[in-house]
């Protein structure tokens, strides 16, 4: 088996990356690759020969017989179409082919794709165009070529395309600041993305016996266990050795497939963990990380284990979500959030750090619709993760920075000075503060800022095109003005100066779980988008449809498109929840504790006829009757609104959250009380305790 000492040859031996190209294929035809990358130049047939031929050699020597162009649809997962490589030789033979032309423009019937309305007006059939800046890899059998997925007509109907051209947005615009800064070298200007990935473990006898979370993702049902979280005792807690199995193969796995896998440990609710990669290009870990959630369950059906991703698979215990770090890093390896030690590199860095202040305030209603998902609605504000506000926590050293430029006092260190931007160097700015303000959804946290709203399932895609593209606005705007300057030093300190004092609304260090923080970002004039239904409408509205058609990164169709999909999915699974309620409650629930109630009258009447005190059989019986006439009723409400569900989009899905999520807690409330009085032999699933303690 696979030894520590060969993790430097299991490492991306499944990728056919920047080396092996270089061992592989002619000088030319790398270069032409190379300049494809950097340029963004296409390829011309010869080349694409040359690379799909060395591909289909390289795969075939480990054993692929298929190739598939793989796509991120509006889905939010992945999706393949496997082709395999053999083509008829005569005689009977075969031959195993694989074209240029193949490699880099795929045909997929794009018809059973989310396309938001595109597809209306647009041909049904859609096409995969290979993205050469992520490398294609092997994956049970197939060769992966990571591709965009756009229609005929061009529109994008995948996640890849808008995500490809926000990052170049956001280097064009950064250019021409760093050219400002007097940085004549750099060429480009990178997007960076570490996503940390939250998962419970359970056991597979368990997860099948329950139609809730195979329909679903997650529990509908299940009383609070006697025990949950409360002991804290596994968080960062020793792994068992059946996760600690399963962490090793997931590595493993990963590591083959070039994806980083870093750092992984236990959760804070029983069951759960976390797997952190080391940071990469924003593409490249969007694609490392639906890898990632796709490993993560193929490997533990391995182990006799489900993997959740869901946001919240237990009720009264914490959800998984996942963190988003991001920076900008140049191609020469500078990280343009990081503090500097001299006084021309730190007022750089205010800049950028004034542009990303202002471009959260500016969009602060946008960034909370990327993360704004029905399975996140039982997060947000939930005590357990951020609140629906945004809002930015810079820690103590760098606020207090920034309230001395804002007001021109003196800055609390040793020389007691005013800081001067562009003149003086910055104080010492900690590395390290994460996890000092778990509470923030966007910390500050030494060199990148951490977007901690994202739920655990969600594609990272949607949350970086809107980091990168709010960050190319305002960006652009600032080299607009400075490019202008007479006197460049002044014109920065005010414009710094100017926008910290304007956007100083949307800093926030306090405590986020805090309802008196509530109280004060109302004062503010923050947004506060508590749910999906509230948010969603703001995906469109007039200024972020300005910002994204104006920057190229959507055109209007296809953010209307993509605002359609996120609306209809909502309404979705809320149905799918609701059905997936009233069924269980109907075939499972209701008759289980109907015949234990049997069983307890009939006991009463034998223990009576002996002269046996039977008040528990008596008491509880009736308590049940009395829960399932409720329960029944909860039901036929439930599926009487269901049947009233309207047509229209986005009426269908503020209908689902005012009126069938109340109805699902109410019918929930009565179940779960049930299960507190029904025997365990008669409950029809396992139960909470028996979920979470079972790995
Ligand atoms: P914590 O759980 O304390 O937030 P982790 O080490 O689990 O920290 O995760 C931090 C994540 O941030 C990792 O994925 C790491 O690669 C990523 N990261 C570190 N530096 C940067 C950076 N400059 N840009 C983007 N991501 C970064
Ligand atoms: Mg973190």
């Amino acid at each position: 088996m696979r030894t520590p000492e060969k993790l430097p040859e299991l490492f991306g031996s499944l990728v056919f990356n920047e080396d092996t190209m270089k061992e592989r294929l002619s000088p030319a035809s790398y270069r032409a690759w190379k300049t494809c990358i950097t340029d963004g130049t296409s390829l011309d047939i010869s080349t694409a020969n040359e690379i799909a031929e060395a591909m289909k050699q390289w795969a075939v020597e480990r054993g692929a017989t298929h190739y598939t162009h793989w796509f991120q649809p509006m889905t939010g997962v992945t999706a393949e179409k496997h082709d395999s490589f053999i083509s008829p030789a005569g005689g009977g033979r075969i031959i195993m082919e694989f074209s240029g032309k193949e490699l880099v423009r795929g045909e997929p019937d794009a018809s059973s794709f989310p396309s938001g309305g595109l597809r209306a007006t647009f041909e049904a059939r859609g096409y995969t165009a290979w993205d050469p800046t992520s490398f294609a890899f092997i994956k049970e059998g197939s060769l992966c070529i990571p591709t965009i997925f756009c229609s005929y007509s061009g529109h994008a109907l995948d996640k890849k395309t808008p995500l490809l051209r926000s990052m170049d947005e956001v280097s064009r615009q950064a250019i021409r600041i760093l050219r400002l800064f007097g940085d004549t070298t750099t060429r480009r200007v990178i997007a960076q993305v570490g996503p940390e990935q939250e998962y419970f473990l359970i056991d597979k006898t368990l997860y099948d016996q329950r139609k809730d979370l195979r329909m679903t993702g997650r529990t509908l049902f299940g009383a609070k266990p006697p025990r949950g979280q409360e002991l804290e005792d596994h968080y960062f807690g020793a792994i068992k050795p059946r996760v600690a199995a399963y962490m090793k193969d997931l590595d493993e796995t990963l590591w083959a497939l070039g994806v980083l896998s870093k750092t992984k440990h236990n959760e804070v609710a029983p069951s759960q963990h976390e797997m952190a990669p080391i940071y990469t290009d924003a593409n490249t870990a969007c694609d490392h990380n639906q890898l990632a959630m796709e490993m993560m369950k193929k490997v533990a059906d391995r182990h006799g284990l489900v993997c959740l991703l869901h946001e919240k698979p237990f009720a009264g215990v914490n959800g998984s979500g996942k963190h988003d770090n991001w920076s900008l890093g140049t191609d020469t390896g500078k990280n343009l959030f990081k503090p500097g030690s001299t006084p021309s590199q730190n007022a750089q860095f205010l800049l950028f750090l004034a542009a990303f202040i202002k471009g959260v305030d500016d969009y602060q209603d946008f960034l909370r619709t990327t993360v704004a998902t029905p399975g996140n609605d039982h997060r947000l504000g939930a005590q357990e993760a951020p609140p629906a506000v945004l809002s930015i926590f810079l820690g103590d050293e760098l606020n207090a920075v920034v309230e001395s430029i804002i007001n021109g006092t003196h800055f609390e260190d040793s020389a007691k000075r005013t800081l001067q931007i562009g003149v003086d160097v910055l104080p010492a700015i900690p590395q390290d503060n994460t996890d000092r303000n778990r509470t923030s959804p966007m910390a500050f946290t030494g060199n990148k800022f951490e977007f901690r709203m994202l739920g655990s399932s969600q594609s990272i895609s949607g949350p970086n095109i809107a980091l990168n593209t709010m960050m190319a606005e305002e960006l652009k705007q600032f080299a607009d003005e400075l490019e202008k300057s007479k006197d460049f030093q002044t014109d920065l300190q005010k414009l710094i100066k100017r926008v910290f004092t304007e956007h100083q609304r949307i800093i926030f260090n306090g405590n986020g779980y805090d309802d008196a923080w509530l109280k004060e970002a109302e004062k503010r004039g923050l947004c506060n988008l508590v749910s999906t239904a509230d948010a969603l409408p703001m995906y469109t509205a007039k200024k972020n449809v300005d910002l994204f058609v104006k920057h190229g990164i959507y055109t209007k169709e296809e953010i209307n498109a993509r605002a359609e999909i996120h609306i209809e999915n909502y309404t979705t699974v809320i149905s799918i929840e609701a059905h997936t309620m009233a069924d269980m409650i109907r075939h499972d629930i209701l008759p289980a504790a109907s015949a234990y109630a049997s069983e307890l009258c009939s006991r009463s009447a034998e223990k009576e006829a002996l002269g046996v005190p039977s008040k528990y059989e008596l008491t509880t019986a009736r308590e049940i009757a009395k829960l399932t006439d409720g329960l029944q009723t909860a039901c036929e409400r439930l599926e009487r609104d269901l049947a009233k569900l309207p047509a229209d989009p986005k009426k269908a899905m503020a209908y689902s959250h005012a009126t069938i999520v109340p109805d699902m807690a109410k019918a929930r409330e009565l179940a779960d009380q049930l299960e507190t009085l029904t025997a365990s032999e008669y409950w029809p699933f396992p139960v909470y305790s028996d979920l979470l303690f079972s790995v």
